[in-house]
């Protein structure tokens, strides 16, 4: 699960971690209120920060949300020491749509900001803590190349980011600390401050079940401050039932609709661009059929994995929640029958299909228990349906459908 930089800041500051001082609001008037409350606190500089789950704020673009064409703002994150233009910023930014590299070209509406005071700084730093399933262990790297997009340091300069890995049985250490702030060049106060803000900042990882914290960037203010002026937090959806709070930072608004749906009857569903709708059970197996129909020619439209124990239901569910993309032209069903038997999955299919009036191609590939009285059940229906008996034939035949 991901959450917004304001909450994942609520979080940090729980565990000491220096943020800055700031407001979330989801209105103009709450903004206002917000501004003269730090005002009041003597904060005379700001920074107006469009909250939505994606990066690359800083360097997107404000769209109007009523036309998309019109330009209103450089950049969805704005820093000014003029209470007048954080309030221009906020009225150009809330309820408009953001479009950054990771959002894709349709963008997000911004329904909530975050003004916080704005801070001056000599450096900009990274640091990110995330498990490193090759070892079994949390890493913390760190990189002097800090603000920028991180991705393109690690491709074009690897050297540059360093990386500390922490023994699950002792946890970070003094020495560990010590070797991370040398290696973003700490000197002085900002050296001393470095060590309780990282120690703190992994027992908030380890503690909230996060699978990713990542500071991009960590800065060092004029005065030698360390500050996280940035954060971004994922967390392990099986550890979530053991932090209720963080659950509630849960916002539906960025997630897909259509994977809601889908984890409301427990698919796993994701929607990805391409126009071959995928049912299949088992996600090794899902994997494998996005692979073929991938190598076969085609694009996946969805990963769906149905689960080991499909019925009828998990069928016609799954049924419903590929046909409402409307990217979806064609529908491979891969179901390899072991507790579950084809026979019944079938029949779901043939059910759901008549049900939902599918008017797209669908191509079936039942193997396994009962595969037999499938193939009879699904010749025997009056529907239309391609049947393949392999996995390269069911992906090649999908994918020729969608040629003719
Ligand atoms: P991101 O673009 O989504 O990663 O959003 P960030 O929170 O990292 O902000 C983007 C950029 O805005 C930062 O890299 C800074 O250059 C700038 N910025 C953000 N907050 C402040 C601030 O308090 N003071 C100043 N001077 N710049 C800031
Ligand atoms: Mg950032």
């Amino acid at each position: 699960m991901k959450i917004h930089e304001y909450q994942a800041k609520e979080i940090l500051k729980k565990y000491s971690v220096a943020v800055q001082d700031g407001i979330a609001v989801k209105s103009m008037a709450e903004f206002d209120k917000a501004l003269a409350e730090l005002q009041s606190r003597g904060i005379n500089q700001f920074v107006v920060k469009s909250q939505i789950h994606a990066g690359g704020r800083g360097k997107g673009k404000i769209y109007d949300v009523r036309n998309r064409e019109n330009l209103l703002l450089e950049g969805g994150v704005k820093f000014t020491t003029l209470p007048e233009k954080a309030t221009e910023y906020a009225e150009k930014i809330l309820g408009n749509v953001l479009v950054t590299h990771q959002t894709g070209p349709e963008g997000k509406v911004v329904k909530t900001i975050f003004l916080a005071e704005g801070l001056d700084y000599k450096k900009e730093l990274y640091l990110g803590i995330l498990l490193d399933r090759a070892v079994s262990k949390n890493v913390i790297m760190v990189s002097t190349e800090g603000g920028v997009e991180i991705e393109k340091v690690a491709e074009e300069t690897p050297e540059k980011i360093i990386k500390e890995w922490i023994d699950p049985a002792v946890g970070l250490q003094n020495y560990q600390a010590r070797k991370l702030a040398f290696a973003l060049g700490l000197q002085g106060e900002a050296f001393k401050s470095f060590i309780p803000f990282i120690k703190n900042l992994y027992r908030a990882y380890e503690e909230t079940d996060a699978s990713l914290l990542e500071i991009n960037p960590l800065i060092v203010t004029n005065d030698d401050r360390v500050v996280a002026l940035d954060a971004k937090m994922n967390f392990d959806d099986n550890a979530l039932f053991r932090h209720p709070e963080i659950y509630a930072y849960r916002d539906l608004d960025e997630e897909d609709p259509l994977e809601i749906e889908a984890s409301k009857y427990n698919l796993n569903y994701i929607k990805l661009d391409g126009n071959v709708g995928c049912m299949v059970n088992g996600a090794g197996l899902a994997m494998a059929t996005m692979d073929i129909i991938k190598l076969a020619g085609g694009e996946p439209a969805n990963f769906l994995d149905v689960g080991g124990g499909a019925n009828k239901e998990t069928v016609a569910n799954g049924f419903k929640i590929i046909l409402s993309d409307p990217n979806v032209k064609a529908i491979l069903i891969n179901i390899f029958g072991g507790i579950v038997r084809c026979d019944r999955v079938a029949q779901g299919v043939i059910d759901a299909a008549k049900e939902m009036a599918v008017k797209v191609p669908i191509v079936v590939r039942l193997e396994g228990t009962n595969a037999r009285e499938a193939a009879d059940l699904l010749a025997a229906s009056d529907l239309h349906f391609e049947v393949a008996k392999s996995l390269k034939e069911a992906a090649e035949k999908v994918t020729s459908v969608l040629k003719n």
